[in-house]
């Protein structure tokens, strides 16, 4: 059977078609264009802020079994937009332009059957994604760290170079940990630990990328490590960024007063783009802040140092 995958060029002309058919999109993109932005260096990492109050869907998503239980799932294909088109990846998945952007081209990767929020046995599918693709970077949200449809497996896709961290990365540099085939395994920290793993074909990177899930701690009642993971190949080489998660929302999301900032930190997040959906964040938000969200929600150097290391020794 042969294999549907969709281009760049089948990707632009949805865009395209999309931009041009739906007003939402329009305006969704539109707002993109005057959208308030500012850029916040914290040591060797660069934060671009962006004030995006349509965002405060997905910031203030409530994804409590009973509230999920209670919303018709907005990835269904029964419940979408009648105005929203798809273009089919195998039978599998099915891609969308989403309507609440924060990238100037912004895609949302859908499987076609409602089912959980899993990466197992879909790096491979993340890859190839980022091969097909060209211009974009593909990213997962694991459920409890940012997905607000953590019952309905997707990935997103956004322009490549728009979030900052590739480019700190390439600066900065990981330390590597680990070397199997052609894949490598190491660990970077640029204001928030991630583990990265470069590969030069789709099984190797995939290999390691699922030895990396089964080192990882699995929160209880979780069926995987929490987990943000970005995805692009450039050249012949996959970049796999994966930021492991402590928590899913910092102690600022529930802060009473003057402390209370709205952020639900994402893929994109770690990527470097702070979607911000409250003016008054906008404003507050600068290096003490940022220092204080990601050190609560994510892991540190050390401790994933030391968690890939012991895996490692017998
Ligand atoms: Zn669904």
């Amino acid at each position: 059977m042969k294999m549907k995958r969709i281009t760049g060029d089948e990707l632009e002309h949805l865009f395209e078609r999309q931009l041009a058919e739906w007003p939402m999109v329009k305006n969704g993109f539109a707002a993109l264009d005057s959208v308030k932005i500012k850029t916040v260096k914290v040591e060797d990492a660069t934060f671009k802020v962006q004030f995006n109050p349509a965002r405060i869907r997905s910031s203030a998503a409530k994804i409590d079994a009973a509230s999920l239980k209670a919303r018709r799932c907005f990835l269904c294909d029964e419940n979408r937009p009648v105005e929203q088109q798809s273009l089919a990846w195998d039978d599998e998945y099915k891609v969308l332009v989403n309507p609440y952007p924060i990238f100037p081209k912004h895609f949302t990767v859908v499987c076609s059957r409602h089912t959980d929020q899993r990466i197992a046995g879909r790096m491979a599918h993340m890859m190839e994604m980022a091969e097909a693709f060209g211009d974009y970077e593909i990213f997962y949200n694991g459920p409890h760290c940012g997905a607000s449809a953590p019952d309905h497996m997707h990935f997103q896709a956004g322009n490549k170079g728009f979030m900052p961290w590739l480019s700190d990365l390439s600066r900065v540099g990981e330390d590597i940990l680990l070397r199997k085939g052609d894949a490598v395994m190491g660990v970077a920290n640029i204001a928030r630990a991630a583990v990265v793993i470069r590969a030069m074909s789709i099984e190797s990177g995939a290999e390691m990328f699922h030895r990396l899930m089964e080192m990882l701690p699995v929160p209880a009642g979780d069926s995987e490590p929490m987990v943000n993971v970005l995805c692009s190949k450039s050249c012949r080489e996959w970049t796999i960024s994966v930021f492991p998660r402590k928590r899913h929302r910092p102690s600022c999301y529930d802060a009473e007063g003057d402390d209370n900032i709205l952020i639900s930190p994402a893929s994109v997040d770690m990527g470097g783009v702070l979607a911000i959906p409250l003016e008054k964040d906008f404003y507050k938000i600068g290096v003490r802040e940022i220092e204080q969200i990601f050190g609560e929600v994510c892991y540190s150097y050390d401790e994933i140092a030391d968690i890939i290391e012991n895996e490692n020794k017998s």
